[in-house]
């Protein structure tokens, strides 16, 4: 049963994604009318925000109206999250559980999920594979973070098959996880050359090491079919770099706990596509308006199927840039380029933003650098961590700093380090730029 129904709406997605971006968005406010009304009636914290905000008729719920409903911001609920969540959801669907955000440094969220919200992760993560022909008869291995000892080094831990969502359909080959966070790059490495896999997946910053000790030790990867990444940002220097080095192509997914998938890559361009059949994703300015392909906004989400913690115009904390609509000819809305976080943003000396833009390429060929990692500390200062095989001549320590004032700006102070290694947040992602001001 569960098999056919997964089916169906695999049929329903591969007909949706055709539409044009109108009648997505139409179909996505028949939605939100049933959302807003349901909220309405059974949560007093959005009853509330609608009376303020003077938007009462869902039925007739327009564009205008919906732009007047307020940011819900992570600190409007954060530690009181039954303020936006009801027990009484529509039949034939039950509150089934929750799930936390795996906030890096914030104190993580919680919403509820559903049989409703679990099915459709589930059947969104299968429409990304699918989208990618992954051949699920093969083996795929992860460098991921595992808070179970079994899976460390030498053994990592063997699964017989991929798992849910895939296993709900297909007969899949094996397994493998390795635990990111208690395991070197040469740990890491010696076990993806004893397994082999034909998709690797993990985090951007892990790939990036990878990349750096096979070039480094002249030693070339397992056959990959492909390189599967989530959980932090890709820059289109990690995907030129992975192509050039490695010959393998990446994939990226955009996704979060308290939503499910948010936007999956695009099968024929390296950007990405909003999945809108679950989700009504905005990207606005420092005003709240909407931006226009090729600006950067706050990333704003409205999970249109969540009726147990409706998530409604929710700032999850994300920068992205919306790109013009696709030559594949998706109407689904696309994201030229996920940012990351506030705390990821530069700020120049004089208060002007920008996001930082320094890859590991150039300032490898300067000095035997293994990973870095930039802080701003003030509006002047700027600690460029480094971590290094072998001492750094004076001379190279200038041209690094020329690099990195080239990059991010003529007029700030760069402060050298060199610790012995770069620490991960207790989820085990890495940030290569935070701003401490
Ligand atoms: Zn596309």
């Amino acid at each position: 049963m569960a098999e056919s129904q997964m089916m169906a709406a695999l049929y329903q997605l591969e007909e949706s994604q055709w539409w044009s971006p109108e009648q997505l968005q139409e179909s996505q406010f028949d939605q939100l009318r049933l959302l807003c009304a349901h909220a309405e009636k059974e949560i007093p914290f959005y009853r509330q925000r609608f009376q303020q905000a003077g938007v009462g008729d869902f039925a007739r719920l327009t564009l205008d109206d919906w732009r007047r409903l307020p940011i819900l911001s992570r600190s409007d609920f954060q530690g009181r999250e039954e303020l936006i969540s009801t027990q009484h959801i529509p039949a034939p669907y039950q509150v089934t559980g929750s799930i936390a955000t795996s906030g890096s440094t914030a104190q993580p969220i919680r919403v509820s999920t559903t049989n409703l919200t679990q099915f459709l992760w589930n059947a969104f993560t299968l429409r990304e594979h699918q989208w990618h022909y992954l051949d699920f008869s093969k083996k795929l291995s992860s460098i991921r973070y595992l808070n179970q000892r079994e899976a460390g080094y030498p053994h990592g831990m063997a699964l017989g098959n991929w798992g849910p969502p895939a296993t709900l359909l297909y007969h899949t080959g094996p397994c493998s996880i390795l635990d990111s966070k208690s395991t070197t790059v040469l740990q890491q490495w010696e076990w993806l050359t004893r397994e082999k896999p034909a998709y690797l997946v993990t985090y951007p910053s892990i790939l990036t090491e990878l990349i750096k000790h096979s070039a480094h030790s002249h030693q070339q990867p397992p056959e990959f079919s492909e390189i599967r990444l989530f959980g932090e940002t890709v820059d289109a220097e990690l995907r030129d770099l992975c192509r050039e080095t490695w010959g393998v192509r990446l994939t990226d997914t955009y996704s979060a706990n308290e939503t499910g998938p948010i936007a999956n890559q695009c099968p024929e361009e390296p950007h990405y596509h909003v999945q809108s059949e679950n989700l009504f994703v905005e990207i606005l300015d420092d005003q709240n308006r909407p931006c226009a392909p090729g600006k950067i906004g706050r990333v704003v989400i409205t999970t249109l199927h969540n009726f147990a913690t409706p998530l409604i115009r929710y700032a999850i904390g994300d920068y992205a840039e919306l790109g013009p609509p696709c030559s594949c000819g998706r109407g689904l809305p696309v994201l030229k380029r996920i940012l990351g976080r506030v705390r990821n943003i530069l700020t120049l000396p004089n208060g002007e933003k920008r996001w930082p833009v320094l890859g590991w390429g150039k300032l490898s060929r300067i000095a035997p650098i293994v990973q870095h990692q930039l802080i701003q500390k003030s509006l002047q200062k700027i600690e460029a961590r480094l971590v290094v095989r072998e001492k750094v001549a004076a001379t190279q320590e200038e041209e690094i700093k020329h690099v990195i004032r080239k990059s991010l700006g003529e007029d700030f102070e760069i402060v050298l380090s060199y610790p012995e290694s770069i620490e991960r947040s207790p989820t085990g992602k890495f940030e290569d730029f935070k701003s401490e001001i």
